[in-house]
């Protein structure tokens, strides 16, 4: 049987043979751990009527273990001197299909029905180029795909801020954004030495599990985001400060009475308030013709 891909040595091996330089520019931090890998996958509840949507394959060292479970992995990879690597390691590894892209841009939905047609859910796992993990995760979910989990490694402080609840530091817009579509769990904390290169922050694994519905009914989902961002304005400033800034000056007095009707003190901060809150704060402000 063929090495792990993710071993120390065989990555060695497959960069020396390719000749391959680490692009920085594309967060490329390759994962030589079993024990972590295994956890990823193994966080994914994967099994062989899964698809798994891979995310940055590099030389493949997830890919693998995705392939040892599931049904089918379909791997979306930037870098162009990737793909020939990928295709040599996955030559006889039919579940296997390398897919050349920028996720970003990518019709993701099209990909999944095409790839994945049968299967009885599809999850995405990936460890993800560091530098736009945001973005990726924010397409996933306002994309509204088909999917059952995310389970993604990223930088430790982005996973805490996801997985926040109010009242800490850590809470804000992105921690709502995810809730609001998924039930997230810290699954680890992973130390640098697990890669190579070695990137200069902690990793965490995160878990998304996507909910059937939001996690609060809302009329207009743009306009409670508005809402959300619109009280996160500056951070340090009460609800009532920042809102005003929404509502226009001249309104001040409109938006105390708009915010007791919801039970929330204008003197609290973004940072205390529940998704529930906010929920019921967008709705006031939308029949109040804001
Ligand atoms: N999965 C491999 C592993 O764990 O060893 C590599 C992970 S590395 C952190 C991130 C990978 O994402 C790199 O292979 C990089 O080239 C790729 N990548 C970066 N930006 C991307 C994008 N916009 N779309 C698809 N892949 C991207």
């Amino acid at each position: 049987a063929m090495a792990e891909v993710g071993s120390p040595k065989r990555t060695k091996d497959i960069i020396a043979r390719y000749g391959f330089t680490f692009k920085k520019s594309l967060g490329q931090n390759f994962l030589i751990d079993q024990n972590i890998l295994r956890k990823i996958v193994g966080a994914a509840e994967l099994d062989e009527s899964k698809g798994a949507l891979e995310i940055g394959p590099g030389i493949g060292a997830l890919t693998q273990q995705l392939a040892h479970t599931a049904a089918k992995v379909a791997a979306v990879e930037i870098d162009n001197r990737l793909i020939p690597i990928l295709k040599e390691v996955f030559a006889d590894t039919p579940n296997v299909h390398v897919e050349h892209g920028d996720v970003l841009k990518l019709d993701l939905d099209a990909l999944i029905k095409e790839r994945f047609a049968g299967l009885s859910g599809v999850s995405v796992v990936a460890n993800l180029p560091y530098y736009v993990t945001t973005p990726i995760v924010m397409k996933l979910l306002e994309e509204k795909l088909p999917l059952e989990h995310i389970v993604v490694m990223i930088q430790k402080e982005v996973a805490q801020r996801m997985a926040a609840k109010p009242g800490g530091k850590d809470y804000g817009s992105l921690s709502i954004a995810v809730q609001y579509y998924c039930v997230p769990e810290l699954v680890c904390i992973v130390p640098h030495t697990v890669f190579i290169p070695q990137p200069n922050v902690d990793s965490a694994v995160i878990k998304l599990t996507l909910r059937d519905k939001p996690a609060v009914e809302v009329e207009d989902e743009a306009h409670f985001f508005r809402t959300v961002q619109a009280c996160f304005a500056q951070r340090r400033k009460t609800i009532a400060n920042n809102l005003t800034a929404f509502v226009g000056k001249a309104n001040r007095d409109q938006l105390g009475t708009l915010l007791g009707s919801c039970g929330i003190d204008p003197s609290r901060r973004g940072e205390t308030l529940s998704l529930a809150e906010f929920a019921a704060l967008s709705r006031a402000l939308l029949e109040a013709g804001y």
